[in-house]
């Protein structure tokens, strides 16, 4: 088949997919060919087409490409359970943590432990309920002994926290902690130099991986403190309030009434 020809029909199938349509079956070249004469008018093709993506299918379809993973040596050092991400697909807000601790280990979502009733006082005070947003880790396995993830971890893993973004296509992701923020910006800095502006992101996907979306490409990316962090130390909480807000002000969030960000 020439290249023309194949591109032609590659593109033609991205569409099908893009509708939902996955199931499709081979005719015979002369039965297409009586379907097709000259007089049947050709289909008006949309100039942009707008990607119907079904984000839970999609999630669903990483964590299967996860599967029980073994790619690196996370697997092999006492994980209970792959703690794969939770929230709203469709979610406006992302958060990104570090990694699963033993709380979320034990119990296969992420930020369910200490750590995790301040992030849920943090999404609290914006106004937002856990259910309305969407947490997910850099690693999906507990690191030993709660140990900070190793670069090569992080790079293993990092492909499927890009493809969950991807999918859930958020209006702004919160870095948590220096991991977080490493590992998405590429970048190896501060946290006092990174927090406090937004930043243009976007995934760096696998190639050919099904969820790159040509009519979005990027989002913002904030860079704020861990919330294990500010339960060592409380002070950094105001810098993170100001962070939550500076969020807040491009979601177009208001705080409810009683925020208060020194919270739990
Ligand atoms: N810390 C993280 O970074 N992630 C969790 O899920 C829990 C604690």
């Amino acid at each position: 088949m020439d290249p023309t020809t194949r591109e032609a029909i590659a593109e033609r199938l991205r569409f099908y997919r893009e509708m939902g349509i996955y199931d499709l079956y081979r005719r015979p070249v002369d039965e297409i060919a009586v379907e097709t004469a000259p007089s049947e008018p050709e289909l008006p093709m949309p100039k942009k087409l707008t990607v119907i993506q079904d984000r839970p299918a999609a999630l669903k379809g990483i964590r299967e490409d996860i599967g029980d993973c073994t790619r690196c040596k996370l697997h092999a050092q006492g994980r209970k359970q792959i703690v794969f991400g939770v929230g709203n697909p469709d979610a406006e807000l992302m958060f990104v943590g570090e990694g699963p601790g033993a709380d979320e280990d034990e119990q296969g979502e992420p930020f369910v432990g200490r750590a995790g009733q301040l992030l849920n006082n943090m999404i609290t005070a914006m106004g937002l309920k856990r259910e309305q947003v969407y947490i997910a880790n850099v690693v999906k396995c507990r690191p030993p002994g709660n140990r900070t993830p190793e670069r090569d971890e992080c790079d293993t893993c990092g492909p499927f926290l890009m493809r969950q973004i991807a999918v859930v296509k958020p209006k702004v992701v919160v870095a948590l902690g220096a991991v977080a923020a490493k590992t998405l910006l590429s970048v190896n800095d501060s946290m006092a130099n990174l927090r406090g502006r937004f930043y243009e992101f976007s995934p760096m996907l696998p190639k050919n991986a099904p969820e790159r979306d040509p009519s979005w490409e990027s989002t913002k990316l904030a860079v704020t403190y861990h919330p294990a962090y500010l339960l060592r130390d409380p002070r950094q909480k105001k810098e993170t309030w100001k962070d939550l807000q500076m969020v807040m002000a491009e979601l177009g969030l208001r705080a409810p009434a009683k925020a208060d960000p020194a919270n739990g």
